[in-house]
């Protein structure tokens, strides 16, 4: 059956090709270390009962403690969350931060519960999962539609359960119960160091450089913000209700106003408005931004967004990955054949594990950064690893995606190979 983590191992497949790996790392990461399946059961607001399903893997952590987002959302399956931690363990590699991969998440629409449910459904999957995470051993983090209130919620259920304050168990906690300044920012910010170094090494100036975002979420918001303050063009904005489109620009900052605005009348966690809902700007659907002829295509919505039914349609001159596995592999070898690069997500959105990295270390040490620090320090880490990255993939007449892939195989691989390897072992014998 053609899963996502079926269509994402095949990355895997790609890169034995081109380097040679010994079989024990193959083996090891065909299949996650382990994948915990919880129900939770929540005392509704009107005084019933729901059992929401929940689930936690941990891909690998031959590198350090896992590390992943938790994700509430009504498509969540085991399916995805498994894709999600092996791209996690990638992507922690990629970035070179000592940590494995992980992913969780749980089958709900948490726009349909009270903020006292949400709570509830937080605290509860924390209870459920308590076992198996820890400062040491695995670290969640927001994912779609959770945010750091969610997290605040889940790091004091843990306090809670262990009966001691232990802040590095949950990265992407509000700042003032001990997340890392930066961190809401860090993946659209590390995003767009990603593209400011393709700019540079491919002559592209920002202000003549137009971009379409699909996904205006957390993500999503801050790095059209912040490509729009660096000089990009943002032609056009989406979310899950549509899309706005606007040749001579859309005003990022006022955009999210309205959604905010929208929000609060609501008093909701979640934006009920719409950018769509902008009457200054023509609307236009989500699949028509796809395939707008811009310079530059954002996805930092879902998985699965270009496919071989659309990936022929795409007239972007280059496409940045910020979601985690929007274009799946059909489309990566169309696009390879038309000459659109894509700047892959585990390169693209390591921004936000970094922080989190940051984070940690912060928490752990008791002792916090200013800004300036944090940022500082993730442009050093973003710039180093996109160069060697678009290095090794014109060295190599490879896809970007695979090259990112190859860094951080052989990153995993030198530490399972540490560890003995099936060759030290027949040498032996
Ligand atoms: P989010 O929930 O804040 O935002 C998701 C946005 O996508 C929302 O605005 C939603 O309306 C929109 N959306 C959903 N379906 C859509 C569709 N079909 N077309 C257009 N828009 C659609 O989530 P987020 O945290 O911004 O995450 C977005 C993506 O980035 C996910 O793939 C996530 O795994 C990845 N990511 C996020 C972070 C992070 O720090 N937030 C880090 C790494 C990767």
């Amino acid at each position: 059956m053609n899963t996502i983590f079926s269509d994402a191992q095949t990355r895997l497949t790609d890169i034995f090709e081109h380097v040679q790996l010994s079989d024990d790392i193959r083996e090891r990461l065909a299949s996650p270390k382990l994948s915990l399946s919880v129900s939770i059961p929540i005392r509704m607001d009107d005084g019933g009962l729901r059992v929401f399903t929940g689930y936690r893997v941990q891909f690998d952590d031959t590198r350090g403690p896992t590390k992943g987002g938790v994700r509430f959302h009504p498509a969540v399956s085991l399916d995805e969350v498994t894709s999600l931690s092996f791209w996690m363990t990638i992507k922690c590699a990629v970035a070179g931060l000592p940590f494995g991969g992980a992913k969780g998440g749980v089958i709900v629409n948490p726009k349909e519960l009270s903020n006292l449910e949400l709570e509830r459904l937080s605290r509860g999957y924390i209870r459920a999962i308590a076992d198996i995470i820890g400062p040491k051993r695995d670290i969640p983090a927001p994912d779609v539609y959770t945010n750091a209130t969610i997290m605040g919620w889940m790091a004091d259920e843990y306090y809670q359960i262990m009966r001691e304050q232990l802040p590095g168990v949950i990265t992407g906690k509000p700042v003032h119960l001990g997340g890392s300044l930066g961190r809401e920012a860090a993946t659209g910010q590390g995003a767009l160091y990603v593209l400011q170094q393709w700019a540079l090494q491919h002559n592209l100036e920002p202000v003549k450089t137009t971009i379409a975002l699909q996904g205006f979420g957390n993500a999503g918001y801050q790095f059209a913000r912040l490509a729009q303050q660096a000089g990009y063009r943002i032609v056009a904005l989406s979310d899950s209700k549509g899309a706005v489109h606007s040749e001579k620009g859309l005003d990022v900052d006022k955009i999210m106003l309205h959604k905010r605005t929208r929000r609060e009348l609501k008093a909701m966690l979640y934006c009920d408005a719409s950018v769509c809902e902008e009457t200054d700007h023509t609307t236009i659907t989500n699949e028509e931004l796809l395939e707008l002829d811009v310079d530059v295509l954002v996805l930092a919505a879902l998985e699965n967004q270009i496919t071989a039914e659309n990936a022929n349609l795409i007239q972007a001159r280059q496409i940045v990955e910020i979601a985690n596995g929007p274009v799946n592999s059909q489309a990566d070898a169309i696009l390879a054949t038309r000459g659109i690069p894509v700047l892959p997500d585990v390169l693209v959105n390591s921004g936000g594990v970094t922080v989190s990295y940051f984070e940690w270390v912060q928490n752990r040490a008791g002792y916090y950064w200013e800004l300036d620090e944090v940022n500082t320090k993730l442009k050093i880490i973003m710039d180093r690893e996109a160069r060697n990255i678009f290095a090794l993939a014109e060295e190599k007449n490879i896809s970007l995606r695979t090259a990112a892939y190859i860094y951080g195989v052989q990153r995993i691989a030198g530490a399972i190979s540490e560890k003995g390897t099936r060759e030290y072992f027949q040498t032996k014998t």
